[in-house]
């Protein structure tokens, strides 16, 4: 029998680690698939997938700038994907597109178990309010964290974002100056990193104990690990949640959980040796 296809989807899709992370996935865990980069024209994201279900493709990762195509093409949502109003994962099983979103779980994943900091009665900051950030308020809020914080450059967008999860938990909306006390969690899903730009926050959210944890990673830290770090923060970036992500992929469409912590330790020194 030919291996199961699955694919990560995107534009651009070069740099893409999915492949690799699935791959030994897949070896660990004994399944048979091929996982491929797929690079969808910017205007042909359904054709693509159309296609790739015609082919017999069994699942795929979504990512830039397709979440939100995804989203609208599956015929059936998770919750976690309604929430997230974007889809990093999709299922194509008996004719039905099953759209699912598992950034959010792989961030609390990476945060509770990889990194060891409980959320659950702790007060978590989470900055942004783009997509990044709309994708793991609902994991967050499953932990019951005694406080959640959401801050924006622009504010009115913290404010619609937390209007929206009004019924899933209390959220409290602040601007950057506002922003008012310590935290023991500290959250950046803004895009600032990618310009080395800091959001601009009071330090005084940094106390000794809080992790600040960045979605991106990279071989350095970000600029943002590095004004938390200087203000006394333990620090983490995004790389186990793109690994945890992947794992909880993985684990819908083949029933069985990859451990991560290898992979996890493969990809971080191949970003340090690029260097
Ligand atoms: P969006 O474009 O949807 O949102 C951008 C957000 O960043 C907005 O809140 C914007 O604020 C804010 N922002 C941009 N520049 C600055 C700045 N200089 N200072 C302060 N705030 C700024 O992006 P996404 O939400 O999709 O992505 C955000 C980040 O998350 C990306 O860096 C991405 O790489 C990362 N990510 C990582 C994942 C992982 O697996 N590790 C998964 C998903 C995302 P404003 O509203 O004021 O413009």
């Amino acid at each position: 029998a030919q291996p199961d296809r699955y694919a990560v989807i995107g534009n651009p899709i070069a740099h893409s680690k999915s492949p690799e992370i699935h791959a030994q996935f897949a070896r660990q865990t004994r399944q048979a698939l091929k996982y491929e980069r797929l690079l969808a024209p910017l205007d042909g994201f359904a054709a693509t997938v159309a296609d790739f279900v015609r082919e017999g493709g069994r699942g795929m990762n979504v990512t830039v700038p397709f979440k939100l195509e995804a989203a609208a093409l599956a015929t059936r949502l998770t919750e976690r994907a309604q929430a997230a109003g974007a889809v990093n994962t999709l299922l194509f099983e008996g004719g039905e597109i099953v759209g699912d979103n598992t950034d959010g779980v792989g961030l609390v994943r990476d945060i509770v178990q990889n990194a060891g900091v409980a959320l659950a009665g702790k007060s978590v900051l989470l900055l942004g309010a783009g997509g990044a950030a709309r994708g793991v308020i609902l994991p967050l809020l499953d932990q019951q964290p005694a406080r959640l914080v959401l801050a924006n450059r622009t504010p009115a967008r913290a404010q619609e974002l937390a209007a929206q999860f009004a019924g899933s938990g209390a959220i409290e909306v602040a601007t950057f100056d506002g922003i008012a006390g310590a935290f023991d969690v500290v959250i950046n899903a803004t895009a600032a990193s990618l310009s080395a730009e800091v959001p601009q926050i009071p330090p005084s959210v940094f106390v000794p104990h809080t992790l600040a944890y960045d979605m991106m990673y990279g071989a350095a830290p970000t600029a943002f690990m590095a004004f938390a770090a200087a203000h006394g923060a333990q620090v983490r970036d995004g790389l186990g949640m793109l690994v945890e992500q992947a794992a909880e992929s993985f684990c819908r469409w083949r029933g069985v959980r990859p451990e991560t912590t290898e992979v996890f330790a493969q990809l971080r020194a191949q970003l340090e040796n690029k260097e």
